[in-house]
């Protein structure tokens, strides 16, 4: 039977579909083809699953061709890159107006969300709280160059129907932001009800504090189906190259004018960047956390295994020109 992935814990999953809504658990032959992996499922994952009688336990046999996901480099030391969210149309990259208010760590949500072929949209939340929400979110609106910006107070209904059409019906979105921002407060106002559990702010953070990581799909009465996800604690590029890129596309476009091609943007005669610092129309932080980034990712790319690397890109090539074949022979003529 088909099904859909509406929330993981680790080694169980809750899937949906006609049957209604089961635990499921991996085949044995998915657990050693996957091994939690970016091929082990995901929230939004389609998968197909075979159940094993009334109310038991499903299994889910194999994991169908993501039309995308939304990736990040696995916590820890690990390197392996792991899915957050699969088959997503929008991501809604939230951040709070607040002490949390942070552009940097949505420039690293940016460059994510293009590199997973996730169109993303930003929302300024809390701005019942906030007394300097313009300045705040011209700020913010440097750093999303075309991308949507959206102020809004989950707690208050605050700008809520100006963004709801964002909510096309049949699309899944995806929230993304740190814990504290208002994702389940904004998934409770949507869904009209009280299914996500708000989270007090936490007195004791210690490290050792067993913190849920489940992620839930819930379905909106608007038609479209939310992703929160719940637990996203930091969130470290995976193989990010063109997302940087695109979510730096002004700093690329002057490093394309300086006089030098190789230009490091130090101190080089005739360096756009350099000119564009100096008239403020460049932010100094930005071009430090592209310096930063793009570090990470240099680092990145030496540890991951070549070998993986090219075979996933060819994985990538092949399932796109089987897509393509697939829409030619639909086309009628
Ligand atoms: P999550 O971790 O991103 O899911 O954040 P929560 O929804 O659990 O919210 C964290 C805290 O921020 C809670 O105390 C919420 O009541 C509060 N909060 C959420 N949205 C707003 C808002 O729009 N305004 C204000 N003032 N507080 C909010
Ligand atoms: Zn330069």
């Amino acid at each position: 039977m088909p099904a859909r992935v509406v929330s993981q814990q680790r080694k169980f999953w809750r899937v949906a579909g006609a049957f209604g809504e089961r635990l499921a658990e991996a085949s044995g032959k998915l657990r050693l083809a996957a091994d939690e992996g970016a091929e082990w499922p995901a929230v939004g994952d389609w998968v197909s699953v075979e159940l094993r009688g009334a109310g038991g336990v499903a299994v889910i046999r194999t994991v169908l061709s993501r039309r995308n996901r939304f990736i990040r480099k696995s916590p820890g030391k690990k390197v392996e890159e792991q899915v957050i969210a699969a088959n997503v149309d929008t991501a809604l990259v939230m951040s709070a107006l607040d002490g949390d208010f942070n552009p940097r760590r949505v420039e690293r949500y940016l460059a994510q969300c293009w590199e997973s072929g996730v169109r993303p949209v930003l929302i300024l939340n809390k701005a019942d709280v906030c007394e300097n929400t313009r300045g705040l979110e011209a700020e913010m609106r440097r750093v999303a160059l075309a991308t949507p910006v959206f102020v809004i107070s989950a707690r208050t209904g605050q700008g809520i129907e100006e963004f709801k059409p964002l909510f096309v019906p049949g699309n899944t979105i995806v929230l993304l932001g740190s814990s504290g921002v208002g994702k389940s407060t904004l998934t409770n106002r949507l869904l009209g009800q009280s299914l996500q559990k708000v989270k007090g702010v936490r007195a004791n953070d210690s490290r050792g504090q067993h913190t849920t990581t489940a992620r839930e799909l819930f379905d909106l009465p608007c038609g479209a189906l939310l992703i929160d996800t719940p637990g996203l604690r930091e969130l470290q590029l995976w193989d990010a190259e063109e997302g940087l890129t695109r979510a730096f596309a002004d700093i690329n476009l002057l490093a394309a004018q300086c006089r030098f091609n190789d230009c490091r943007h130090q101190a080089e005669p005739g360096c756009a960047v350099q000119a564009a610092l100096c008239t403020g129309t460049l932010d100094l932080a930005r071009l430090e956390n592209h310096r930063k980034l793009s570090r990470e990712q240099a680092f990145l790319r030496q540890k991951i295994d070549p070998e993986a690397r090219s075979e996933q890109k060819q994985r990538i090539k092949r399932l796109t020109r089987e897509a393509r074949e697939i829409y030619r022979h639909k086309r009628p003529d």
